[in-house]
C-alpha cells in the first residue's frame, strides 16, 4: 500500500493513454491543437508494465482516459490484457472514461474483457447543441454507443459538465432520462486548465447554485458514497438515481484525495492542480525490471501536496494550470 506524506493511501490511477480526441468541446481544448508526435507516446507494452507495476504497489482501480482513450490505435489489446489483473483479483476494477464515439464498436468486448462501468460524458441532450459543444461529435453515434453499453451489461455513468448560458436549461431532463434510462449522473464545475479559445469565466456556473435550483423541482437526500474523489452523492429520491456533484472550485476535495494521475508520455501529477510532476518513462525505460520504476512512483507519491490551488482567475482571465484535461484526463 502506498502512503502519501498526509497518510492517503493511493489506491487509484489514472491513466490517459493518448492526448487525442475525435471532439474539440469549447470548453476541453481549442479548436486548432497540436498534438504530441506519435513517437512521444508510451507505447502498449509500456502502459501494460507501468499499469502492472502500479497493481504490484497496491493500486486497486484503474481508470483509462485520454484525450479519448478509444480512439488510441488497438487499445483493445491494453484492455485485454490488464484484465488479467482483475481475474486475479489483484485489480477491484478496470473503467474507462469516454465520449462514447466508439462505444458502440467496442461495448461488449470491454465487458468480456471485466470493465464493468463506464463514465460517458454527454453535456446536452440536444443535438444541435451537441453539435455545438464537441465541434466534432456526432450525437446519434453517441447516444447508439450509450446503448450498446447498457445492452453489453455495462453501468454507465453519464458526466456532465455545467456551463452556464449553455446548457443549464437541461440539469431537470438530463436527471428524468438518466432515471429512466438506469444511468447514474454526474455534474462537474469547469475547471480553469489550459488555454480554450474563449473566456472560460464566462462558463463557470457554481453546483452550489445549480444544487438549490435542484432542490426545488426534486428531492435530494444526502448520501454518504465516498469514492475517495471530488464527487459528493446525493439520491434523487423521485427517479431512485444517484447525481453526483464534482466541486472542486466551492469545495475542498483534497483531503480524501486517493489518486494520482500519468499522462500518455508517462509522466505522473500527483495533484489535477498543480505543476509538479515525476518522469515515470525514463525509468520505466531504463531497464527491463520495475526496480528503478517502483523507486520512481514511490518517490513522486512522497511528494503528492496537501491540496489544489485551483482559481478561476477572473482578473487575468488565464488558466490556472497550463496544461489542458485532454494531457491529464479528465
Ligand atoms: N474523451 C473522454 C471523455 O470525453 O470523457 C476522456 C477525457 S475528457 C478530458 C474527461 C472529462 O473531462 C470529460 O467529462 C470532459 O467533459 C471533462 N473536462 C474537460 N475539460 C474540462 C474542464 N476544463 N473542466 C471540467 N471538466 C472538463
Amino acid at each position: 500500500m502506498m502512503i502519501d506524506p498526509f497518510g492517503r493511501a493511493i489506491s487509484y490511477v489514472r491513466i490517459s493513454v493518448t492526448d487525442r480526441c475525435d471532439f474539440r468541446c469549447v470548453y476541453c481544448m481549442a479548436e486548432d491543437m497540436t498534438f504530441l508526435p506519435k513517437k512521444d507516446l508510451l507505447t502498449l507494452e509500456e502502459l501494460d508494465r507501468l499499469c502492472s507495476a502500479f497493481v504490484d504497489l497496491g493500486v486497486r482501480k484503474i481508470r483509462l482516459t485520454g484525450g479519448e482513450p478509444l480512439v488510441r490505435r488497438n487499445i483493445m489489446s491494453l484492455v485485454r490484457s490488464l484484465g488479467r489483473h482483475l481475474r486475479a483479483g489483484a485489480l477491484a476494477e478496470l473503467t474507462i472514461t469516454t465520449n462514447g464515439s466508439q462505444l458502440d464498436r467496442f461495448a461488449a468486448e470491454l465487458y468480456g474483457c471485466g470493465v464493468r462501468r463506464v463514465n460517458v460524458s454527454l453535456d446536452t441532450l440536444d443535438p444541435g447543441r451537441f453539435q455545438a459543444i464537441t465541434r466534432w461529435g456526432k450525437y446519434d453515434k453517441v447516444m447508439a454507443g450509450i446503448a450498446a453499453a447498457k445492452a453489453a451489461g455495462l453501468q454507465v455513468k453519464i458526466n456532465m459538465v455545467a456551463l452556464k448560458g449553455v446548457n443549464e436549461d437541461e440539469f431537470d431532463r438530463m436527471i428524468a432520462w438518466c432515471g429512466a434510462e438506469g444511468f447514474d449522473l454526474t455534474l462537474i464545475e469547469t475547471m480553469p486548465l489550459g488555454d480554450i479559445d474563449g473566456d472560460r469565466t464566462d462558463q463557470y456556473l457554481p453546483l452550489s447554485l445549480v444544487r438549490a435550483r435542484l432542490e426545488q423541482r426534486w428531492k435530494l437526500t444526502d448520501l454518504p458514497d465516498r469514492t475517495g474523489g471530488p464527487a459528493r452523492y446525493v439520491r434523487i429520491e423521485e427517479t431512485g438515481g444517484r447525481l453526483g456533484l464534482i466541486t472542486p472550485l466551492t469545495h475542498n476535495f483534497c483531503e480524501s484525495c486517493n489518486r494520482v494521475r500519468v499522462t500518455c508520455t508517462g509522466r505522473m501529477y500527483m495533484c489535477l492542480g498543480q505543476e509538479d510532476e515525476a518522469d515515470l518513462c525514463a525509468p520505466l525505460r531504463a531497464s527491463e525490471g520495475d526496480e528503478l520504476l517502483r523507486a520512481a512512483i514511490l518517490e513522486g507519491i512522497a511528494r503528492k501536496p496537501k491540496g489544489h490551488d485551483f482559481v478561476i482567475d477572473r482578473r487575468h482571465k488565464r488558466p490556472a494550470v497550463k496544461r489542458h484535461m485532454s494531457v491529464t484526463g479528465g
